[in-house]
């Protein structure tokens, strides 16, 4: 896969829209511009763990689900709520690539990722619980839909979620179904 191609699909930050976004997160699945990229740094790597585009070697698997996972939407998960008009009752706008690093696009990011502020909601307003998150992980790791998995791992869900019932984790049942890249999913960070 060239470079070339690779930008074409991944061409804004997914905070402030700026054009050629040069960093991905590789836990949240997003690109964010250099400012953007400065605020993701300080969240900490078990919040946002960054990797150059342009700078720093990617396998051609990583990138092939980098690609898919953007390309699907990935960015939603975090904007959920601000997506839809309705739905977005505090009137969140999302920051344009021209607002100041500080305190916008800081505390816009902080809001997005650090307190999940923005992503769906559950019954009792709630986040998935982490059981219900692993369940659904067990079951998404049979299909190659990939933007499941990925949201449900980044959300919290335990690859190595041992299910009582079927006595298996979803690590082996993506081997067994030999879903390579969902197995590739469950190390993503490495
Ligand atoms: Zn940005």
């Amino acid at each position: 896969m060239s470079t070339s191609h690779s930008k074409s699909a991944l061409a804004e930050c997914s905070d402030c829209s700026e054009l050629n976004p040069p960093w991905a997160s590789l836990n949240r699945c997003v690109l964010m511009c250099d400012a953007c990229c400065s605020i993701h740094r300080s969240l900490g790597r078990h919040l946002s763990q960054v990797k150059s585009l342009t700078h720093q070697q990617w396998r051609e698997t990583q990138l092939k689900m980098l690609h898919q996972v953007v390309s699907g939407g990935s960015n939603k998960i975090w904007e959920y709520l601000i997506l839809d008009p309705k739905r977005n009752r505090d009137n969140v706008r999302k920051p344009r690539p021209c607002d100041p690093l500080h305190p916008v696009k800081a505390d816009f990011i902080k809001q997005k990722y650090q307190l999940l502020a923005f992503c769906k909601r559950y019954k009792n307003n709630e986040l998935c619980s982490l059981e219900d998150m692993n369940m659904q992980l067990h079951a998404s790791v049979r299909t190659p839909n990939l933007e499941t998995s990925f949201r449900l791992l980044s959300l919290g869900a335990n690859p190595n979620f041992y299910h009582p019932h079927k006595r298996n984790t979803p690590l082996h049942v993506a081997t067994q179904e030999r879903q390579g890249l969902q197995v590739r999913a469950g190390f993503f960070l490495e």
